[in-house]
């Protein structure tokens, strides 16, 4: 049975919508949720994870700034979660 994409409200027979790509096993939002899933994953995660975004700033910095403005954002963690990570790690060392 296919289900109904959240985002978009297509019918979704996989797990990504194919219409605008979003997974289709959301699950209701809870804390427990976005502490298990998406920030260990948006952190961890060696493709796009804060520590990709801290190798490419530190080997080159101008191309991934460049390529985040030009719109390629799908690889890079958000810049503005990242400077607030920094600045919350930075008093809480
Ligand atoms: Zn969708």
């Amino acid at each position: 049975m296919a289900k109904q994409c959240l985002n978009c409200n297509q019918s979704v027979d996989s797990n990504f919508c194919p219409h605008c790509g979003q997974n289709a096993a959301i699950q209701r939002f809870s804390l427990k949720q976005f502490i298990l899933n998406d920030l260990v994953n948006s952190l961890l995660n060696i493709d796009k994870g804060f520590f990709y975004t801290i190798k490419e700033l530190m080997s080159r910095p101008g191309h991934s700034i460049r390529e985040y403005i030009e719109g390629k954002r799908v690889n890079h963690f958000n810049y503005l979660t990242f400077v607030i990570l920094i600045i919350t790690i930075g008093h809480i060392v």
